[in-house]
């Protein structure tokens, strides 16, 4: 099956209202062309200057992700172009793209990342410090940068139970929280799993290797 091909096959199983970031990370311009050739608009990366070179050839309606960990010294590379950053993690990063989406007066949707895989990760929230970041005074004076929503990512592995218990907690959590802070956006779900995540309420799906193929760091 070709790029084209898989995005569109994709696209016919996905729920109308969930939308595709199609992960473009380590695949060439030429790939994401192919992609976008089928009116395809959403792309995600995980590195900022991989990104940003990628943006700068590309055409300028494609709306950009970032979802990988973002680096504080680096948001200003994307500040001009992104779209939504995915994984944001911290009081003081919101504080840094604030400004730096300000110098552009721009508006940049966040999610904050949740830590819910039960494997040791470094990077996410928990749900105590992620309320403590949707509560704080900082984040009401802030024109530039709007969290919608929260993304997590699961366990990486094939047990359904896991993977059910660890969605679930995020649903749930999701739930709880979204009308108090206008959440709308609930990003989970990758190749392997997406499946599952949509039937746990997912918004939005990161997938890459389903529509790229396997990637050759
Ligand atoms: C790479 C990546 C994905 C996509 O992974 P696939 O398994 O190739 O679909 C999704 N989310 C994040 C945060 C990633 O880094």
């Amino acid at each position: 099956m070709s790029i084209s091909e898989n995005i569109v096959r994709l696209k016919t199983r996905l729920p109308e209202d969930v939308q595709l970031v199609a992960v473009s990370k380590t695949k060439s311009v030429d790939e994401i062309m192919e992609a976008y050739s089928t009116g395809h608009r959403i792309f995600g990366e995980n590195k900022i200057q991989e990104m940003a070179d990628k943006a700068e050839k590309l055409p300028k309606d494609i709306q950009w992700h970032m979802i990988g960990h973002v680096q504080r010294n680096k948001v200003k590379y994307m500040a001009p172009f992104v779209r939504m950053i995915h994984a944001v993690d911290s009081l003081r990063l919101l504080a840094e793209i604030e400004k730096q989406a300000g110098k552009h007066d721009r508006v940049i949707d966040c999610l904050l990342q949740i830590k819910i895989a039960e494997e040791e990760s470094k990077f996410g929230l928990n749900e105590e410090d992620a309320l403590t970041i949707l509560n704080s005074e900082e984040l009401k004076n802030y024109a530039h940068v709007r969290i919608v929503g929260l993304m997590g990512m699961a366990t990486f592995t094939e047990n359904e139970s896991i993977l059910n218990r660890e969605f679930d907690r995020l649903k749930k959590f999701y739930d709880l929280h979204k009308d108090s802070f206008n959440l709308f956006h609930l990003s989970m779900g990758m190749s392997g799993d997406y499946e599952l995540a949509l039937a746990h309420g997912s918004t939005m799906v990161r997938v890459g290797s389903a529509i790229f193929g396997e990637r050759n760091y």
